[in-house]
Formats: structure tokens, sequence, C-alpha cells
């Protein structure tokens, strides 16, 4: 057995997906310190830059000295808060669902939904590009799983109609968190209500960056599918996730999710946090629409330098590069030169499209995109 595991190990490192993780030893602002190192960072979810918020940074060390570090235990053991209640309130305004349900984190919350609410005698229907906790949480669920072409309707559609008779759910990303492109939601929501299937959406990356007051997918679009989860730790700058839906939807979660029963609570001073930085996301709009400049921009830019971006109009922006080791050489070559960003290879993406995954964020200059893309045309042009 231990021969047969090092042998992945090695077949995995020739296929040029081995995964090193460099070690952290600073933040400042968009600056990562590495071996000594500055690098601009354009890995980060932090949308908005609340992470380092000074209010934010308050409110948690504030809650710490009151409660403690860890919550100690999990919801139905004494853990559940009104600083957890507070923000469930919140949380549920802001989308406009009736409900919400706080999960420890994002993964969590997906897991949650998909093994409390179907089961084998059920049929799944998932995009092709959802994150991996999706494609987990139907997995886990025991309900016949399949997936339809990204974003493709009439893929969908077919699948839906060769499983009559069986509780369907239809399960997409709202921003997909590879390409940066959206679900096409308003027709998700006519093929689901016409074949009378539940929607889930994930918005953990559409959250605080879609729509006039940064709501999300929904705000974006004007429509709401029965289901929506996101993470805390993008936009919002902090830890967990969340659900949203109609009370029984949630009212279901809380009572038969696993993943919700049988984990310690989230910390009340991230739960306080995240509740400050939700009202920041609302009262300092400007950060949203300085990111939307700046998203314009770089893909501005970018055109001019003719380098190949998809189409994306969120603050994930790839640059498709192909083959796994181009993708490494050409980050490497990045991190040379003061710049830290992710390459990403399959299983993560499919094959031969391997990429480099740029995350912008409002605390970016102009000067750190024009810097970074003219970094990249010149490793471009070397490969
Ligand atoms: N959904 C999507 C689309 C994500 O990108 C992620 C995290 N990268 C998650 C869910 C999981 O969220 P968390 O990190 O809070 O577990």
């Amino acid at each position: 057995m231990p021969f047969l595991l090092e042998d992945s190990l090695t077949q995995h490192k020739q296929a040029g997906l081995y995964r090193t993780r460099a070690v952290l030893q600073g933040v400042s602002g968009t600056q990562r310190l590495y071996g000594g190192k500055k690098l601009i960072s354009f890995c980060s979810n932090d949308y908005l830059g609340l992470s380092q918020h000074s209010d934010v940074i308050k409110v948690f060390k504030q809650t710490a000295d009151e409660y403690g570090l860890g919550s100690g235990s999990s919801h139905f053991l004494g853990a559940y808060s009104r600083i957890h209640c507070e923000l469930e309130e919140a949380l549920a305004e802001f989308s406009g669902y009736p409900k919400a349900l706080v999960f420890s984190t994002g993964y969590m919350a997906n897991l949650s939904i998909l093994t409390a609410l179907a089961n084998r005698h059920d049929s799944i229907f998932g995009d092709r590009l959802n994150h991996a906790s999706l494609v987990d949480a139907a997995r886990l669920s025991g309900a016949s799983f399949k997936r339809y072409k990204h974003n493709h309707i009439p893929s969908l559609t077919k699948q839906l109609t060769d499983s009559p008779g069986r509780k369907s759910f239809v399960v997409s990303d709202g921003v997909f968190s590879m390409d940066g492109d959206l679900a096409a939601l308003p027709d998700l929501i006519e093929t689901a209500k016409n074949h009378s299937a539940l929607l889930l959406v994930d918005d953990a990356h559409g959250l605080g960056v879609l729509g006039e007051k940064g709501a999300g997918i929904c705000e974006y679009f004007g429509l709401k599918p029965d289901i929506l989860s996101a993470g805390f730790g993008k936009s919002l700058g902090s830890f967990g996730g969340f659900v949203v839906g109609s009370e029984t939807i949630i009212e279901h979660l809380t009572q038969f999710s696993r993943p919700y029963m049988y984990t310690t609570a989230l910390p009340p001073a991230i739960a306080k946090a995240t509740h400050t930085s939700l009202l920041l996301l609302q009262k300092e709009d400007w950060r949203r629409k300085k990111l939307c400049y700046l998203i314009e921009h770089f893909k501005h830019t970018a055109k001019q330098l003719e380098l190949p971006i998809l189409a994306s109009q969120t603050p994930i922006q790839p640059i498709l590069l192909g083959g796994p080791e181009r993708a490494m050489k050409l980050a490497a070559h990045l991190r040379q030169n003061g710049f830290l960003v992710n390459a990403i290879r399959p299983p993560t993406v499919p094959k031969n499209t391997s990429r480099l995954r740029i995350s912008l964020s409002a605390l970016h200059s102009e000067n750190d995109i024009d810097s970074l893309l003219e970094r990249i045309a010149i490793g471009l042009h070397r490969a």
C-alpha cells in the first residue's frame, strides 16, 4: 500500500500537477510577505479589502474579549448566540429572503443543502464548471447526479426531461469561480420551474460584487432562485458561510443537515466581525465602484496587449494558457518580478485549460494592474 501511495505522488509530480504551499509571513494591503520578499498579491478573494478594515478588526477584538476565541460547541449544544441570530437576520434582509442560516464554512453550507434535501430517490443536475463543494455535496447526497454542459440550457433541459417522476434539483455557481462568468440565471429559473425542480445557486463570488448595492447575482438579474448559498471568505473578508431560502427550507436544514448539527459553531468574534463587514459593504459602496472600475481597466489593458483573457465581467480574470507547465512557468516569472498570481491546473479546471487566475481587489491601483499585465505580456512572449 505505501508503495502505491508513493507511485501516485510520483505520477502527480510528473504530470506537473504537484501543489506546494508558499509560507505567508505577513499581510499589508495587497502586499504579501513570502520568504522575506514582498509581492503584490492577485490571489485573494477579499474583493473589497474588508478583511483589513479597522472597524472589522476592532469589533473582532472586542467580541473575543467578551466571548473568548472559539464558540466551544455546536449550535444545538449551547453555542448559538444572539450574535449568530442577528447575523442571520441581517443576511436574510440583505439578500431579500425570508430566512438565513449561518454555517462554519461555505463548503459546509453547500454540503448541508444537498445532503439534507436530496436522497437516493432524487436527481441532481449540476453545471460542469460548478465549484467542488457542489459536486461533493451532490455525490454525498446519494441522489442520481448528472452534469450538464457549462451554462448550456438545452443540455440541462434534456437531462431533466429524461428523468421524470423524481424530485429534481438544479445547482449552479452564480459566478463561476475559475472562469469568472455568470450563470444564465433567468434561463435556469425558467427551466427549473418548467420541470418542477428546486434551483440552488452558490453566489460565493457574486456577493458584494454584483448588483447596485452589492447583494449579488439575484440583485443583478432582479430574480431569485429557491435557495442561495455564499461564503463570508470573499467580499466580506471573513470566514464562514450561509444559506438563504424560505422558512421551511431553512427550518429543514436546521433540523436535518449533519454538517450544521455536528460541527463547532462559528466563533462569535468572527460572526460579529462578519456582521460589521456586511454593514460596511453597504455603507462604503465606493469599494465596489472602484472594483468595477478596475475590472474595466484590466480588461481594456489586457485586450490592448492581446492577452488571452476570457469574457468575465467580475474580479476573477483568467489568462488561458493550456498546459500546466506553461501556467507554472508564467506564475514563477511573475513571482520573480514581484507579483503573486495563482496558476490553476487540473483537476480544478478541465484538461488543457490551465490558466493564471487573477483576482482583483478594490485595494489594487491602476498602476498595480498595468505593471502586472506588462509583466505577463513579457513572460508570454518568452514562453
Ligand atoms: N463555493 C465557491 C464558488 C467557492 O469558490 C468556494 C471557496 N473557494 C466555496 C464555495 C467554499 O467556501 P469556503 O471557503 O467558505 O468553504
